[in-house]
């Protein structure tokens, strides 16, 4: 792409960020996030992820139908979706449980479709340890993570290509491209971190609300910052346990206590 169609390009798509900029929404704990996906695009993307997974043989061959492991995540899923599907009564809820120990792992795509590898079974303890896992990741998709974290990516491709070619663009774009980038810039911080504290939050929900002890949330994180050294997973990596974790359960377990879920804002959390 020559610099003048990729200026016409950026320019476009900067004239377009504000009319991006209204999308957002507000998830359960009251945060407000970016939508430029819609949520049925979010789900499709979900959906199709899913199929795609399923079908491969290595998974396929992997998918548990019955035995023990089956029946303990089954059983678990099912209490955890029925609480949930009063948040998403339109996703098309689905789960497998893939046999592979080696990995431990669970997730729930956008949409409510949620894999749980048997490798976090011994990883989780009990029901209640397990449950808190399987909340937290459906937790993801009922505060739509999935379709703002693409959100996000399709405007940080933006400001990729956006800063190397600044300097083709007359003063009135480079003001359009720069309040574009700073709004973009600011709209990156901590987002990541900050899912993952709203789904320990919502999934405890969750978990209360299907009968678990929530404490088995407290418990399960408490034995990963024992745990956690060099043998680390992918999972486990990406869901960094440590203090701060466990307090956050603690207080909003108390929070819970004395004044309800709905009293679980996201700036009672650190
Ligand atoms: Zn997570």
């Amino acid at each position: 792409m020559n610099l003048r169609s990729l200026a016409l390009v950026l320019a476009s798509l900067a004239a377009a960020l504000p009319l991006m900029l209204p999308s957002c929404r507000t998830t359960q704990t009251g945060r407000t996030v970016l939508a430029i996906i819609s949520e049925d695009e979010a789900n499709q993307m979900g959906s199709d992820a899913f199929r795609q997974m399923l079908a491969e043989p290595d998974t396929a061959r992997r998918i548990l139908k019955s035995g023990p492991a089956f029946q303990q995540v089954d059983r678990i899923t099912r209490r955890m979706v029925e609480v949930a599907r009063k948040d998403e009564p339109t996703f098309q809820w689905e789960w497998v449980v893939i046999d592979d120990p080696q990995t431990v792992n669970a997730f729930c795509l956008p949409g409510g479709k949620i894999a749980v590898y048997t490798g976090i079974i011994p990883v989780a303890k009990s029901d209640d340890e397990l449950a808190a896992v399987i909340g937290h990741e459906i937790a993801h998709a009922t505060n739509h993570h999935g379709q703002k974290r693409v959100s996000q990516a399709m405007l940080q491709g933006l400001v990729g290509e956006g800063v190397g070619a600044f300097a083709g663009f007359n003063p009135d774009e480079q003001e359009m491209l720069a309040g574009a980038l700073g709004m973009a810039a600011s709209t990156f911080d901590s987002y990541s971190r900050d899912d993952e504290t709203e789904s320990d939050i919502v999934g405890l929900r969750y978990l209360i609300e299907a009968g678990y002890d929530p404490n088995g949330a407290v418990r399960f994180w408490q034995s990963m910052v024992e745990l956690s050294g060099p043998s680390e997973s992918d999972w486990m990596s990406s869901h960094p346990a440590n203090e701060r974790r466990v307090g956050n359960l603690k207080k909003a377990i108390e929070i819970y206590r004395t004044s309800g879920a709905e009293a679980w804002k996201f700036e009672h959390y650190n």
